[in-house]
């Protein structure tokens, strides 16, 4: 039995119409509509696909979206300025940096002057240490939206095995996190693993986020696993794939994300729900 295909794209749209009803019914309650600012600092042109596409699903979904464009030289103290000015402003709930900066650009600390009931990326160490000590706020898009996909689907994962491909510090690292919270024995796999395959063929739920296409081999994969790639690899003829074989995988997972049209647009679904939430902890509070 071939896997069910987990569709990313229809998820993504449900929980963009969640939030959009509920922006609607704040409106009508009189309650101020949420505002996302989003600071791009250059003119990077994947950024620039990436700030325009949240823009539009801000508008969609009736959110305030402050677009603040800043020019490649930019400095280090232009830039921390903007963010105090946000951290400042009433109407702004949440604050997003663009990411990658520019070279001459110190990402840390502009990461962690952002307030961090503004911080809608979940990218602060205080929102991390949350997720951490299981009491989550603002919590990191992706692996969030990945949590969203399973449980969408009626995926029920608590006591599996999971494995996580990829450690980083905006997917792999806090995807451990949330998977931990929902009670999965949870392996986190990183460059200086032994043995990859051995790990892989453990899982009863894999997730892979490194950036390396084909790295995971389908016929490793156990028989009625829940695969998630978080991957997203550009080949040569401009098509996308993920770091899992997909074809060999499918033909034993039990479920499976594609790419496209898996976790990619569960990200910015996650980001309204977040600066929906940052908008409701901002209610009734002097900011
Ligand atoms: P990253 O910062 O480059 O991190 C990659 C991680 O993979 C690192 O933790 C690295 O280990 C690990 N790694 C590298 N080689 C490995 C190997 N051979 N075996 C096991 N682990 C290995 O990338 P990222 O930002 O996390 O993104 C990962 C992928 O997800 C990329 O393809 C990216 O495009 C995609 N992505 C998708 C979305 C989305 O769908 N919305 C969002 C974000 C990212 P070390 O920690 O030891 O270096």
């Amino acid at each position: 039995m071939p896997a069910q295909l987990i569709d990313g794209k229809a998820i993504a749209e449900k929980v963009r119409h969640q939030v959009a009803r509920q922006v609607q019914a704040r409106h009508q309650d009189g309650r101020r509509v949420p505002g996302l600012a989003v600071v791009l600092v250059g003119e990077d042109p994947a950024s620039e696909v990436y700030v325009r596409t949240k823009h539009r699903a801000c508008e969609e979904a009736g959110i305030h979206s402050f677009r603040h464009q800043l020019s490649e030289n930019t400095s280090q103290q232009a830039l921390e300025t903007l963010v105090d000015d946000l951290n400042a402003d009433p109407t702004v709930d949440g604050i997003l940096v663009q990411l990658p900066l520019p070279q001459h650009l110190d990402e840390r600390p502009i990461l962690e002057r952002i307030r961090t009931d503004k911080d809608v990326d979940g990218f602060h160490p205080y929102n991390l240490g949350r997720l951490a000590q299981r009491l989550p706020m603002l919590r990191p898009c992706t692996p969030k939206g990945v949590m969203t996909l399973l449980q969408e689907s009626g995926l029920k994962v608590r006591g599996l095995n999971a494995t996580v491909v990829g450690a980083s510090n905006i997917v792999g690292r806090p995807m451990a996190l949330e998977l931990m919270l929902a009670g999965c024995t949870t392996t986190v796999c990183h460059r200086f693993t032994h043995d990859l395959e051995e790990h892989v063929r453990r899982a009863d739920l894999l997730v892979a986020a490194v950036g390396n296409p084909g790295l995971i081999k389908g016929e490793w994969v156990k028989e009625g696993a829940i695969v998630i790639d978080v991957g997203i690899n550009r080949q040569e003829n401009g098509h996308l794939i993920g770091d899992i074989e997909f074809e060999p995988a499918a033909a034993r997972a039990s479920h499976i994300t594609p790419v496209p049209g898996g976790v990619g647009p569960m990200t910015v679904a996650s980001l309204l729900e977040n600066t929906l939430f940052a908008a409701e902890l901002h209610d009734g509070m002097d900011q």
